[in-house]
C-alpha cells in the first residue's frame, strides 16, 4: 500500500490520535526491521522500549505459538498456570515483590494508586514535574506535563508536584494527607531525565520517616533498559510498589503492578480485576522474555554497551556546538539538542536509523538490548553524517 492510500484509509478509519512517521514496518529480527517497501532499518527505539530483547525473539515466539494453540484466554475466574509462573519469576527476580497483571502502564499505575489508598486510607500522592504516567484521567493527573492534560480538565486534584530532583521539597509538601510519593525514577518522556545517584535514597528515607509509601513507575525503566533488571535495583532502593509493562512481555501487550507482600495484603478478593489481565498468551511471552533476559544477560549488555554509546555520543557533542547533553543509565538515552530534533529523525530514517525525538529537543536513543556494538557505531556515523550537514 502506497503512503498516501495509509493516509486516507486512516483518515477515514481511525480515530486520528497519531502523528506517524511514514513507514509501515513489517518484519522485524533483532535490531533490524524491514518496511513495507523492503527497506531495511536499524532500530534504536526499540517500539518505545518494549523490544528488549529484540524484534520477533525466538524464544518468545516459541512461547505465544505454543501457549495460542494450547488454550489463549480464560479470564482470572480460573486459575491460570502460565500467570503463576510469571509471577514467581517476578518474584525471584525482583526479590520477593508480589504482582498484579494488567495491559499496559496506565493500568498498572492506575492498579498502584487504587493500592496506595486501600492501604493508607489516604488519597494525597506527591508526584513530579516533567514526569509521565499514561493517558487515563487518573494516570493523567499524576503526570506532570501540561501538555497532555489540554482540553481534559478536570482531572483528579488529589496530586501535588514536586520538582524532580529535588527530594527536600518533597519533605517539606508531606501533610497529615500523603499517602505516598510516585515518580520515574530515570524521566522517560520528560527528555531521559536522570536524577542525581543519592535522590531516590533520599526519597525513600523522607517516606520511611514520615510512614508513607514509596512507589516507582518502571514502566519505561523495566527490565533491563538502564542496565539492571529495575531502575531501583539500580539506585540501590526498595520501592513499596513498582509498576511495569512496556517490555514485561517482550513484545507482546501486559503490565503488572509489583509491592511488598505487606503492603499488597491490603488487598482483598474483589478490590480490583482485569478481563485480560494476566492472560495465559501474554504471561507466557513475558515469562519467555525475562528468561531470554537472565540468559543472554542483557542486563550487562546494556550496561557495557551504554557506556559505549553515551562515549560515542559525547564525541558527536564535542564535535557539535549544538549538542547540549548526553545523558542516560544503561541504554536509555538522551541527547539534548539547541533545537527541536524532529528533522533529524527524519534524515536518520531516510538514511536507516530509527530513533526518537521526545521533549521537542531531545533525541532518545533505546535500542533493543541485543543490539550489536557495531550497529551502534554505524547509527552514531549517521548522526555525524547528518550532523555535519547541519
Ligand atoms: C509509556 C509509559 C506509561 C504508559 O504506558 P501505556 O502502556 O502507554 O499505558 C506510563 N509511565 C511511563 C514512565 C511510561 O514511559
Amino acid at each position: 500500500m502506497e503512503l498516501e492510500e495509509l493516509n486516507t484509509l486512516e483518515k477515514k478509519y481511525l480515530a486520528g490520535t497519531y502523528g506517524r512517521q511514514p513507514i509501515a514496518l513489517v518484519e522485524g529480527r533483532g535490531a533490524v526491521v524491514k518496511d513495507s517497501k523492503g527497506k531495511e532499518y536499524l532500530d534504536c527505539f526499540a517500539g518505545i522500549a518494549v523490544l528488549n530483547v529484540g524484534h520477533s525473539h525466538p524464544k518468545v515466539v516459541a512461547a505465544v505459538s505454543d501457549q495460542a494453540q494450547r488454550i489463549m484466554h480464560t479470564s482470572n475466574i480460573y486459575h491460570i498456570i502460565p500467570q503463576l509462573e510469571l509471577a514467581k519469576l517476578l518474584f525471584d527476580v525482583s526479590n520477593g515483590y508480589r504482582s498484579f497483571f494488567c495491559n499496559s502502564g496506565a493500568e498498572a499505575n492506575e492498579a498502584a494508586i487504587k493500592l496506595v489508598r486501600k492501604h493508607t486510607g489516604k488519597s494525597e500522592i506527591i508526584a513530579t514535574e516533567n514526569s509521565f504516567h499514561g493517558r487515563s484521567i487518573l494516570t493523567l493527573s499524576a503526570t506532570g506535563q501540561e501538555k497532555y492534560k489540554k482540553g481534559f480538565e478536570p482531572l483528579c486534584k488529589e496530586f501535588k508536584h514536586v520538582k524532580f530532583g529535588d527530594a527536600e521539597e518533597i519533605r517539606d509538601r508531606i501533610s497529615s494527607k500523603t499517602a505516598a510519593v510516585f515518580l520515574e525514577p530515570i524521566q522517560g518522556e520528560g527528555g531521559v531525565i536522570v536524577p542525581e545517584d543519592d535522590y531516590l535514597g533520599k526519597v525513600q528515607k523522607i517516606c520511611e520517616d514520615n510512614e508513607i509509601l514509596f512507589v516507582l513507575d518502571e514502566v519505561q525503566t523495566g527490565f533491563g533498559r538502564v542496565g539492571e533488571m529495575f531502575a531501583w535495583q539500580l539506585y540501590n532502593v526498595e520501592p513499596d510498589i513498582f509498576t511495569v509493562a512496556k517490555a514485561l512481555g517482550g513484545g507482546f501487550p501486559i503490565g503488572a503492578m509489583l509491592a511488598k507482600p505487606e503492603v499488597m495484603d491490603a488487598f482483598e478478593k474483589g478490590d480490583h480485576a482485569s478481563t485480560f489481565g494476566g492472560t495465559h498468551i501474554a504471561t507466557a511471552a513475558a515469562k519467555a522474555s525475562i528468561e531470554a533476559i537472565l540468559e543472554e544477560d542483557l542486563c550487562q549488555q546494556a550496561r557495557e554497551l551504554g557506556t559505549y554509546l553515551i562515549k560515542e555520543l559525547e564525541g558527536l557533542k564535542e564535535k557539535y556546538g549544538f549538542v547540549r547533553e548526553v545523558r542516560g543509565r544503561g541504554l536509555m538515552v538522551g541527547m539534548e539538542l539547541d533545537f527541536n530534533g524532529q528533522d533529524i529523525v527524519d534524515k536518520a530514517r531516510e538514511r536507516g536509523v530509527l530513533i526518537n525525538c521526545t521533549h521537542d529537543n531531545v533525541l532518545r536513543f533505546m535500542p533493543p538490548l541485543v543490539i550489536e556494538k557495531e550497529q551502534l557505531k554505524m547509527a552514531v556515523d549517521v548522526l555525524d553524517e547528518i550532523f555535519e550537514a547541519v
